[in-house]
């Protein structure tokens, strides 16, 4: 943490490689010096000299960084790896000092609660989906808290579901036996309810001799690889496997397609060709890169819990810009391989008024649309 001194603000980690748009979600949508990832560890080394107490706008300033990763792939010191562990622990002081912002108290207290950061019941998490309990398969599917609750989420485990039971593979779930994996708990900086999550999870799935698990959520995949001993895929790791076992062949789709990167899918995990490549796969399908892509992909805005309480909103939040950077590429479809981005971007292409131009769509959803044989 004394590292944190030797950030002079030079401001690499604002931008993607090329320097050509700034890449910070949070500095892009307000501007200020002080929601850049430099500002954020300046207003936390001046905390920690005493110069400063985190007020009601510093702890927001604090708690609107999205752990994207963009600073710490593009900063240009030896810390870098190490600035949004900083991030985070400033949270945990925050939050230590009952200083945290009302929507992040609610936030985790409602997973502390029930399990789900919008306080929903428990037996609604999977009761909507006709699938099996895991009972010794080849698999646990992990929903996640956004595939359990959120509309656009509960759209693509159905469309994965069918996928996995239509090439025969052996999976099953928790249902309400499953919790919040706790990845953005842990980034908010509840290290000791991550911690809870963690161990009641891991409790469940060994007891159930679970040792593969498919995610649909990267941030469930971040979170899970981290509990150790289990295996854990994407389901988009699953997709491109079971097309290129020939197992699903998918048919012909004439669309020009880009595809977004999921923060915690690519900067954290290094998860960047697997969905193109299940793109690729389709016949007839154009693949077109957006601007900024791959390690440079600008955050759809919704880490660290922002798909809940969105600080970043408005005209020029993250997320409509990326859709507006989507459409200049002229695709027909913005592919997607997380639930919190189909949300935060599917919203933002309704407010772009882009919704007939642009679907948001996610990977088993486009399997699907081609027709799989
Ligand atoms: S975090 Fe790194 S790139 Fe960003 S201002 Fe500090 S030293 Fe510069
Ligand atoms: S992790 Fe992302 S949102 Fe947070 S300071 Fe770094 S670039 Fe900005």
């Amino acid at each position: 943490m004394m590292d944190i001194h030797r950030c002079f603000r030079c401001g690499y980690c604002k931008f993607p490689d090329d320097f050509s748009k700034y890449n910070c979600p949070p500095y892009a949508r307000f501007r200020f010096e002080s929601f850049s990832p430099g500002g954020r560890l300046w207003l936390t080394r001046a905390f920690l000299n005493g110069e400063v107490d985190f007020s009601k706008h510093l702890s927001e300033i604090i708690f609107s960084c999205t752990a994207c990763k963009n600073c710490a792939e593009n900063c240009r010191m030896g810390f870098k790896d190490e600035i949004v562990d900083w991030i985070v622990s400033a949270r945990r002081e925050i939050l230590e000092r009952g200083l945290a912002p009302p929507f992040v108290r609610d936030f985790l207290e409602n997973i502390r609660k029930y399990g789900n950061p919008w306080g929903l019941p428990r037996k609604q998490r999977a009761d909507w989906l006709r699938a099996k309990k895991y009972d010794g398969d080849d698999y646990l599917l992990f929903l996640g808290c956004e595939c359990s609750y959120e509309d656009r989420g509960r759209s693509m485990a159905k469309n994965f579901v069918e996928i996995l039971e239509r090439a025969g593979v052996s999976f099953g779930i928790l249902g309400e036996n499953e919790c919040c994996d706790g990845n953005e708990v842990f980034m908010l900086g509840e290290l000791g309810l991550f911690q809870e999550l963690a161990e009641r999870n891991k409790k469940t799935m060994s007891e159930l001799g679970v040792q593969k698990v498919i995610a649909i959520s990267p941030h469930a995949y971040n979170a899970i690889k981290s509990y150790e001993g289990f295996e854990v895929f994407h389901y988009s790791q699953i997709l491109r496997d079971l097309i290129q076992s020939g197992k699903i062949k998918p048919g012909e789709l004439r669309k020009t397609v880009t595809y977004h990167d999921p923060c915690f899918l690519g900067r954290y995990n290094g998860i960047y060709e697997e969905p193109r490549e299940v793109l690729n796969s389709v016949p007839g399908l154009r693949l077109v890169e957006m601007e900024r892509n791959r390690k440079n992909s600008f955050c759809c805005g919704g880490g660290s819990g922002n798909f809940v309480f969105d600080l970043l909103r408005g005209s020029y939040s993250p997320a409509r810009e990326r859709v507006r950077e989507a459409a200049e590429t002229g695709a027909e479809i913005i592919a997607v391989a997380c639930p919190a981005c189909k949300a935060m971007l599917d919203d933002a292409a309704k407010d772009e008024g882009l919704k007939d131009r642009v679907a948001v769509m996610d990977l088993s959803e486009i399997i699907l649309r081609c027709g799989i044989s």
